[in-house]
């Protein structure tokens, strides 16, 4: 069996062109749009990347993207006082603050001050709270990605077997439970995990979902035939970008494998999008975010 590819850019095309209808026809019936502020400390290369990749979706599906730059000797608590100022204006529906942070920066306190209602990482614990209680919409935006690719397949996922490496708060923990909430049942491999027991694990899945980030730690021998296989590691090896999963030989015995690069990644920053929009439809239903 040749897998079928899951083409993060085509799907990722295709959602956000979703995204901005559904954008044009907020601004045309209520003449209001999303608006997502970006919060940068210092200049790490990386997060600059990823902002001007923000900004250009951003601006593509019509919502109104705007970059705070603080130095990297940002004092904690000015950071809380400019988060609850953004909270408190009503023309701004999202706000995200960009990894990594300086070492006087309690991340998980910054995080913890963004009003729920604006956290369109989904990372705080009100929304980690009713993402495992179920109903939340602002859910974290890789593992968002990771569903949407397994629900891309049209697969029926009811009873099937999941296995998912890696426990972490951003991809592991999150997918966990996502695939629960779609009646899969579900094993969760970590560092912990007895390495034999790993293969057994992944040798009896329907759904593979690799968050391991080491090179093709995932053996493609060890893929049940026809498995739906989720990608999400970006390993750099010399000059190259791979995933956590070997590629070459389990494309052979999946049905469906997303690459690496090219499949989780490049739906994230979409599904960002997709939450700040999901952030100013509930905003507006509780009468708060509306915006000129
Ligand atoms: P992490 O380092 O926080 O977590 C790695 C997880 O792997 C841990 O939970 C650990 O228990 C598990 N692990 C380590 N060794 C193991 C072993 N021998 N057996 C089983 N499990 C083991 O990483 P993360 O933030 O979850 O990221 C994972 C990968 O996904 C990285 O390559 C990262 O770059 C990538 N990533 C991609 C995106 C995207 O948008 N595509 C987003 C976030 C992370």
């Amino acid at each position: 069996m040749i897998a079928k590819f899951l083409d993060g850019k085509v799907l990722a095309q295709t959602i956000r062109e979703n995204l901005k209808n559904e954008v044009q026809k907020i601004k045309d019936t209520k003449g209001s749009f999303p608006t997502l502020i970006s919060i940068l400390i210092g200049n790490d290369q990386g997060s600059l990347s990823y902002v001007a990749s923000q900004k250009k979706v951003a601006e593509y599906i019509g919502i109104h993207y705007d970059l705070v730059n603080f130095p990297s000797t940002i004092a904690h608590n000015d950071l809380i006082q400019c988060i609850l100022g953004l909270n408190s204006e009503a023309r701004v529906h999202g706000i995200i603050v960009q990894k990594p942070v300086p070492s006087q920066i309690d991340y998980a306190k910054i995080i913890s001050s963004i009003d729920p209602s604006k956290d369109v990482e989904g990372m705080n614990l009100a929304n980690i709270g009713k993402m495992i209680l179920g109903g939340n919409r602002l859910v974290p935006c890789t593992a968002a990605s990771v569903m949407e690719h397994i629900q891309s397949t049209g697969v029926d996922l009811r009873g099937k077997e999941a296995v998912v490496i890696g426990r972490s708060d951003i991809v592991g923990k999150p997918v966990i439970h996502l695939l629960l909430e779609k009646n899969l049942t579900v094993t969760v491999c970590h560092s912990a995990t007895d390495p034999k027991k790993l293969i057994e694990h992944i040798g009896r899945a329907d759904v593979v979902v690799a968050a391991v980030g080491k090179p093709a730690f995932v053996k493609g021998e060890w893929i049940k035939e026809g498995a739906i296989v989720i990608d999400v590691g970006i390993n750099k090896v010399i000059s190259q970008i791979v995933g956590d999963v070997e590629f070459d030989v389990a494309k052979n015995r999946a049905s469906f494998i997303t690459p690496v690069p090219g499949g989780v990644g490049p739906l994230t920053v979409v599904m960002l999008m997709r939450n700040c929009i999901e952030a100013f439809k509930f905003q507006r239903q509780q009468g708060v975010g509306v915006t000129i």
